[in-house]
């Protein structure tokens, strides 16, 4: 009997490309083997996400040209997954009742016996309520990783916080860490498997462990709250073999001084920041229920840059939020010029069903105001990205190679310690993805450096090479 193959396609963050890692792996365990596409495979799992904009469009429309292969081929077996999965659960199948399977983000670990049910059974829609079980961690099924020199890992999962604009705590709800050595004990297993970046994955990773001493704390342990996410990034920074550690995404009212030492005195911990500002307005803060003024975001951020060498801060900014003024853009405006930032993601805010901010239609900003705004806020953030991507030119920069450019093939791609983009020429070819190398930068735009091989470095030592479609 031959065996069925199957296809997942990613949206959305890392977490969800994450756990789509871990669908793959339960599927290979249970006997499927990886579809070159959909045209091949007998089963699509299509990992959603639902804090991008139009999400329900995306996916009704893939979902519909998933009808019409099924049409032809009625073994093929459909499945929705991820954070749409979870809010919406059976109206999904009520739009698209050829769905044959609906599962949630807290149990992914049960994929394939959904799949395997749904065959002998019928449609079948599973959408479990978070439980607080670090069982449901998807770090904790077997993987199939897309990218072989580097791995994720989820430390925790769920949000203690309520931003209007998000629907995270919603969908994937508490924060629930994953205990410490179990960390540590995964981090040596991909060490072992040849790994050398890790990225830490959470949506509030700094307050990592912040439940688990609570817990301790209840059945009568003397537990003192400690900053455990600094403990934690010291020890899987010790890890051998791992030779960079990220981590996204931090919670700027929760960054601590601890954390800040823990990464400057950690030498595999990069010097690179993801610190989301959202907005330089303190109403539309206040609005947002982010838990800090822009006045506390750039002393934090001054503490952070004098405590570690080097940094490089990226961020993330929502424009017209519900209410927000001229003036209160303006002062983002001047918030992000002060920040100086190297890179950030930026958004014009779009309601999400089921958010505190989605009720706020009778403040919405007007779309032509968004899009402007967006364009003004592009221009302040690429004048630093540009300078700080300037005063990079003349150094030689530590790149581990993703491969080749998709600009232009004859350059290798890759990333600095800073996560800065670099395209860079080889002498004599190609270095494989994974390999390290040192660039001399002779070149920058906003958004990438370009530059040329000045050492080659160790090569890849993975044994896994994994394919997971990222949509
Ligand atoms: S901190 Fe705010 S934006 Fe981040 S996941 Fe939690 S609720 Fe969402």
């Amino acid at each position: 009997m031959t065996a069925r193959r199957y296809v997942v396609r990613t949206y959305g963050c890392q977490m969800n490309e994450h756990d789509s890692e871990r669908i793959s792996g339960l599927l290979d365990a249970c006997g499927y083997e990886p579809a070159a596409g959909i045209d091949d495979a007998d089963v699509v799992v299509l990992n959603t996400c639902c804090i991008r904009e139009n999400a329900d469009n995306k996916l009704y429309g893939n979902l519909g040209h998933l009808k019409s292969i099924k049409d032809q081929r009625p073994d093929l077996q459909i499945a929705v997954a991820g954070c749409l999965a979870q809010k919406d659960g059976e109206q999904i199948r009520a739009r698209a009742p050829y769905v044959d399977v609906v599962f949630g983000t807290h149990n992914v670990g049960r994929a394939a016996d959904l799949l395997a049910t749904a065959r002998v059974d019928g449609p079948i829609t599973e959408i479990a309520e978070p439980s607080g079980d670090t069982d449901t961690f998807a770090s904790a099924l077997p993987t199939r990783r897309d990218v072989s020199y580097a791995g994720w890992v989820t430390i925790q999962v769920g949000c203690d916080n309520s931003c209007a604009f998000c629907i995270v705590p919603a969908v994937r709800g508490p924060e629930v860490s994953r205990p410490f050595l179990d960390l540590v004990a995964e981090v040596e297993a991909l060490a072992a498997d040849g790994v050398t970046e890790v990225t830490l994955l959470g949506q509030n990773v700094n307050s990592y462990g912040r439940d688990l001493a609570r817990a301790e704390r209840r059945a009568g342990g003397d537990v003192a709250i400690r900053p455990m996410f600094a403990d934690l990034l010291r020890a899987i920074g010790s890890v051998a073999g791992i030779r960079r550690v990220r981590y996204t995404s931090p919670h700027p009212k929760d960054l601590r001084p601890e954390t800040i030492a823990a990464m400057a005195e950690t030498p595999s911990v990069c010097e690179h920041l993801h610190l989301p500002l959202q907005a330089g307005s303190d109403s539309v803060l206040a609005a947002m229920h982010r838990g800090y003024t822009a006045d506390r975001f750039l002393e934090r951020l001054a503490s952070a840059r004098a405590g570690i060498d080097d940094l490089a801060v990226s961020t993330d900014i929502i424009v017209a939020f519900p209410g927000e003024t001229e003036a209160d853009f303006n002062q983002t405006l001047d918030v992000v010029a002060e920040a100086a930032f190297d890179s950030a993601y930026t958004f014009i805010f779009s309601p999400r069903p089921g958010t505190e901010a989605a009720a706020m239609a009778d403040r919405f900003v007007s779309p032509e105001v968004g899009v402007d705004r967006l364009e003004r806020l592009k221009a302040v953030v690429e004048r630093s990205a540009l300078m700080a991507n300037q005063a990079r030119i003349g150094r030689t920069e530590e790149v581990l190679v993703e491969g080749p450019s998709k600009r232009d093939p004859a350059m290798l791609t890759g990333r600095t310690r800073q996560n800065r983009l670099v395209h860079f020429a080889t002498p004599d070819g190609g270095l494989a993805a994974g390999s390290y190398c040192t660039v001399t930068v002779t070149g920058a735009a906003p958004h990438h450096l370009r530059g040329q091989m000045a050492e080659r470095g160790d090569r890849p030592r993975h044994r896994t090479k994994i394919p997971v479609v990222a949509a």
